[in-house]
């Protein structure tokens, strides 16, 4: 950039060179005159543009930059390519900023910028779900006022972050637990990280639960078992009468436990299959007919057992499955149903739909039950489930194979009057018994 003072510096320059040459010629009152006058200008004309530097600077952003004269003709052009160079970046970083804007809500994670004091500075979408935050609002604010519990105050506070923390929080889309990290970073800035953990959280709660209610359902038998070899090595060894019963109670202990395993070992390999079952062509009539032998098996004479098979239907699927589904909901009937009741086993189509009921007017389960049936070991009635061998496994393996094939298991029951399970499975999985015969291509004359 030209030297701006050169310019005015020549100008006096010039002036008092002017004055000192004609001092002998015109007398030094005149030359000093003219020399006073031409400075005045000179100065008139720099306060000029000054009040013109300074109106504009009062509002910079409104008003373009004034032109100028002499070297302020300089100046204001040194501002306009400031000015501009100015723009240039700021338009940089505004498009910067969207960037970061744009890539911090596509997070799949809570982002939190804390300042000095632990201030909100910014957060993404997702963190305003989280933490039940709105930027606009919360600017500014301590988080520790949004985030209440005192854990998260003593975490925040810590030195040690490194390992995070999980809280159930309240946040704009309900309750969640969120796995939060605090990473310091700059002077005294932090970031809040934040994860939603609320499906691992469940999914370690179910892996507990579950494993807590294998061991107490085997633990039962166990004890019985031990508790009678214990007896049987000490005196009651050789009362044969004691012996006989005592194998008898173990022996059925063991079959309870070989029959939770079996239900076990059969949930298992229906979890770890994933998606639909296999498409065999499964003869669902015949089926029930030997389902409904079976009943009458396990009933011993106690119960009515009838089968209305309604439909010719095939279905496509799994044999075994669809043998063990069924099978649990009529032994479920056959246990359920005292002495005198009456079983119904039921193969139809509804709405178009091919439907698997079995009906009984047993003990009913009252309805606050009925929601929860299908849950792995959950009973409604502790005891005769106990009384009859039942493993709680049941409905859950129901559930999974009529899942697997795309059914809907519904229960309908009347405490005291009896229930009925059924399974309603989609019209695409109807098969008939046999594929009709190909007919035979053969090439008469004509075609020639
Ligand atoms: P369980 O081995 O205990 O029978 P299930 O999973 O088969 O386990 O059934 C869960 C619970 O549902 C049973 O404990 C019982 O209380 C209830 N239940 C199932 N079927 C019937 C039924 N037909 N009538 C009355 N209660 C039933």
């Amino acid at each position: 950039m030209t030297r701006l003072w050169s310019r005015p510096l020549s100008t006096v320059t010039l002036l008092c060179t002017g004055a000192l040459i004609s001092w002998p010629i015109f007398g030094h009152i005149a030359v000093l005159c003219v020399l006073v006058v031409a400075l005045l200008i000179v100065l008139l004309h720099h306060i000029y543009n000054l009040s013109l530097l300074q109106a504009w600077l009062r509002d910079p952003g409104s008003s373009s930059v004034p032109q100028g004269s002499g070297s302020w003709e300089y100046i204001f052009a040194y501002l306009v390519r400031l000015l501009k160079r100015q723009h240039a970046s700021k338009f940089g970083l505004s498009k910067a900023l969207q960037r970061f804007e744009r890539a911090g809500a596509a997070l799949p994670d809570a982002v939190v910028l804390l300042g000095d004091n632990n201030r909100i500075v910014w957060c993404n979408p997702r963190a305003e779900t989280y933490f039940g935050l709105r930027l606009e609002r919360d600017r500014g604010t301590q988080v520790t006022y949004i985030l209440r519990q005192p854990q998260f105050s003593s975490y925040l506070q810590s030195r040690e972050t490194s390992n995070p923390l999980s809280l159930r929080l309240m946040g704009n889309a309900g309750e969640r637990v969120v796995s939060m990290q605090i990473v310091p970073y700059g002077n005294a800035q932090k970031l809040l990280l934040g994860r939603d953990v609320t499906h691992w959280e469940r999914l370690e709660t179910t892996r507990r639960d579950f494993i807590a209610n294998v061991s107490h359902e085997l633990r039962t038998p166990l004890t019985v078992v031990q508790g009678f070899l214990e007896t049987l090595e000490g005196t009651h060894a050789s009362d044969p009468q004691f012996v006989e019963r005592s194998i008898a109670l173990m022996s059925e202990q063991t079959q309870r436990m070989t029959r939770l395993v079996n239900d076990l070992l059969t949930l298992s390999r229906l979890e770890n299959t994933n998606g639909s079952s296999d498409e065999d062509k499964v003869n669902i009539p015949g089926l029930v007919e030997s389902l409904q032998h079976e009943a009458k098996a396990l009933s011993a004479g106690h119960h009515t057992v009838t089968a209305k098979i309604k439909s010719s239907d095939w279905l496509l699927g799994s044999i075994d499955e669809l043998q063990s589904a069924f099978g649990n909901l009529v032994s479920n009937a056959v246990r359920y149903t005292p002495p005198g009741g009456m079983i119904e086993l039921i193969w139809e189509r509804k709405e178009g739909n091919p439907v698997f009921t079995v009906k009984d007017n047993g003990i009913g389960i009252e309805p606050q039950h009925v929601g929860r049936l299908t849950e792995r070991f959950y009973r409604a009635d502790k005891s005769r489930s106990r009384e009859t061998g039942g493993t709680g496994l049941g409905l859950a393996i129901v559930k999974h194979v009529s899942n697997r094939h795309q059914g809907q298991l519904e229960v309908d029951s009347w405490p005291g009057k009896g229930s009925a399970f059924s399974i309603t499975f989609p019209a695409t999985r109807i098969t008939t018994a046999r594929e009709p015969e190909p007919i035979p291509v053969t090439a008469s004359p004509q075609d020639n």
